[in-house]
């Protein structure tokens, strides 16, 4: 059964954790989203139930804003593609597979899903995503999509004519949630959105009532947060919130040169009144893929819960998220992710600073923090860059550590090995030319020349 939470942004500040919020007999039991990453922890994957049919995911509702929105919502950066997989972002424009999509859509409707997140940025995913959301009735779904205008797309023409398009894409005449797309800082802003005038004109298009509901999504540090959500009284905002972020975002993300935490943005946000807008909520597959040792410690406290479970607990017991948008691939994933939402079980304060304790033992691993995005894609010297970075999130804590006393060392070797040499040769780390061109283009900011070194080294030394 559905259930829904009288949410305003007064009760929002009211506590870290909803108490008593769904508590269905059933275990919440999935996989992860988005790539195939999820697949390397089957052997950790626990037995779950298939939501019944006619149940609901839970839903809060938004009073100041006038929605009630599933708890749960679908990223359509990742649909099934017609040669199997997820799809991407830029550098991604896999076919995605119409049918798959209307059967995933269907499948989401019908369990109390209704919020659906897309961006021209996605390849072919708005035009999927409309015809399939075209077989529903306008009220049955929210839509939110973006202006994604980087890479030189940054005039007030363009912007107008991305809008226009994104509403024909997606067979809709107004959109309910419109984001200002991968904003970084003050000045990108201004010069994406206000110098050119294309905000003023977006602000226009809402009182004509073709924009519901205005945010932006962000990708920067702390310091240059609390401007941009002050700039304006935004109706939401989306930012990278998981366990492992939490504290600080991975190293990566110092190419920034300053800190990001989810909790910093959460709490900013919070303390405003803003719902927040959860991406990234097991990191692109990340943290559904961790280390062996990362697993056992989650699995001795939850045995119930697969990693990637423990990861959407822990942001779907936060009292001010509006929705944790989980970019889903296939049928068994939504599955999955719809039985955790229906009747959901939060975590408590103990629980919570648990997760802190299990995203400590996760850095220490030296993981690469990729999100599986693509937007770094496509590699001119041909480097698959989230490929390569899969595999080496996927080496043993034995392997990383070169300990071959440790009796999985052989089998682990082998299998990492496997992986790596099962590459096509022009697409391994070792075809990486540091030509730097990806650098800018991650939103991680992730030094990925650096890493490719990292996994050529681990490849030299185990081989
Ligand atoms: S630095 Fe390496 S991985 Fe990045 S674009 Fe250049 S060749 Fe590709
Ligand atoms: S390296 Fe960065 S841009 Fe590339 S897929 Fe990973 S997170 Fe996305």
């Amino acid at each position: 059964m559905s259930k829904e939470n009288k949410m305003t942004r007064r009760e929002a500040l009211k506590g870290m954790f909803l108490a008593g919020m769904g508590l269905a007999a059933s275990g919440p039991l999935l996989r992860a989203l988005g790539t195939d990453a999820e697949t390397a922890n089957a052997s950790n994957a626990a037995p779950w139930t298939e939501a019944p049919e006619g149940s609901k995911i839970d839903s809060r509702t938004w009073v100041k804003m006038g929605e009630t929105l599933g708890m749960l919502g679908l990223g359509c950066m990742r649909l099934p593609t017609l040669g199997g997989g997820g799809g991407g972002g830029f550098g991604r424009r896999q076919p995605l597979d119409q049918e798959a999509v209307n059967v995933m859509v269907d499948y989401a409707i019908a369990h109390g899903i209704n919020y659906f997140d897309t961006a021209p940025a996605y390849g072919e995913s708005e035009v999927v995503t409309g015809k399939a959301l075209s077989r529903h009735p306008r009220s049955s779904f929210k839509i939110a999509t973006k202006i994604s205008n980087m890479n030189g797309r940054a005039t007030l023409e363009a912007g107008k004519q991305m809008f226009e398009t994104s509403l024909k894409n997606l067979q809709v005449d107004y959109i309910d949630f419109l984001l200002c797309h991968n904003i970084q800082n003050m000045a990108g802003f201004r010069s994406r959105f206000i110098d050119n005038g294309l905000f003023d004109w977006l602000l226009e298009q809402k009182k004509k009532g073709r924009i519901r509901h205005l945010g932006f999504s962000f990708h920067g540090t702390n310091a240059d947060f609390p401007a941009l959500v002050d700039y304006h009284d935004w109706d939401f905002v989306q930012i990278q919130l998981n366990y492992a972020d939490w504290k600080e975002m991975s190293a990566g993300w110092g190419g920034n040169s300053g800190t990001t935490s989810s909790e910093y943005l959460y709490n900013y946000l919070v303390g405003k009144g803003i719902p927040v807008l959860v991406m990234e909520p097991v990191k692109g597959g990340a943290l559904a893929n961790v280390s062996d040792g990362v697993a056992a410690v989650m699995r001795e406290r939850h045995p119930e819960l697969t990693p990637a479970a423990n990861a959407l607990t822990f942001v779907g017991s936060l009292p001010g998220v509006m929705v944790t948008l989980s970019g889903m691939s296939n049928m068994v994933q939504l599955k999955e992710n719809v039985s955790l939402f229906t009747g959901f079980k939060p975590f408590d304060e103990g629980e919570h600073a648990f997760m802190l304790t299990v995203a400590d033992l996760y850095k220490s691993k030296g993981q690469i923090p990729c999100t599986a995005c693509a937007y770094c894609m496509p590699c001119p010297a041909g480097v698959d860059i989230p490929g390569n970075f899969k595999i080496f999130n996927s080496a043993s804590d034995a392997l990383l550590a070169l300990d071959s006393d440790r009796k999985d060392f052989a089998d682990k070797r082998k299998a990492f090995l496997k992986l790596y040499d099962g590459q096509p040769a022009g697409v391994r780390a070792d075809a990486c030319v540091k030509c730097n061109a990806c650098l800018s283009k991650c939103p991680q900011h992730i030094s990925i020349p650096q890493h490719m070194d990292r996994i050529r080294g681990l490849v030299a030394r185990v081989r």
